[in-house]
């Protein structure tokens, strides 16, 4: 289900239950910050998600509210997750889909990374 990427938050949404511990997740880090996993659905070799530590919905969200100390702490996080995952030296890329046209799926902040293979162009071209 696409979500509007608007608060409120769902504290029933499924990155919710694995930040709680209620539902299991292939864990690469975490910190005070942010949790790492593998996607269940892994779209390229290197195919992790990077969700902060607070009731977030989007980035929309995260960006106009989440506290300075987080808001660093969570990049950090993003970045020491690639590193870790051994994409920093080939390349990678971070999605963080927001709302309706962005196709979001789960109403809790999270960015991609991909990587392990060349992604190619950043978009489907538009169709004529
Ligand atoms: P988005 O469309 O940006 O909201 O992406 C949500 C992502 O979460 C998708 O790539 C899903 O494959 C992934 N996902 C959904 N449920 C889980 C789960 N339980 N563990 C890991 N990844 C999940």
């Amino acid at each position: 289900m696409v979500v509007s990427g608007k608060p409120p938050y769902d504290e029933s949404n499924i990155f919710a239950r694995i930040l709680r511990s209620e539902i299991p997740c292939n864990k690469i880090f975490e910190d005070d910050f942010a949790l790492a996993f593998h996607d269940i659905r892994p779209q390229a070799p290197v195919h992790a998600l990077v969700i902060p530590k607070g009731p977030y919905v989007s980035f929309a969200d995260f960006g106009a509210n989440a506290p300075a100390e987080l808001i660093f702490g969570f990049s950090r996080a993003v970045a020491h997750v690639a590193k870790i995952l051994g994409v920093e030296e080939t390349g990678y890329r971070l999605i963080a889909n927001m709302g309706w046209d962005s196709h979001q799926e789960v109403p809790h902040y999270h960015v991609h990374i991909l990587g392990g293979r060349k992604l190619g162009v950043m978009l489907a071209p538009i169709e004529p």
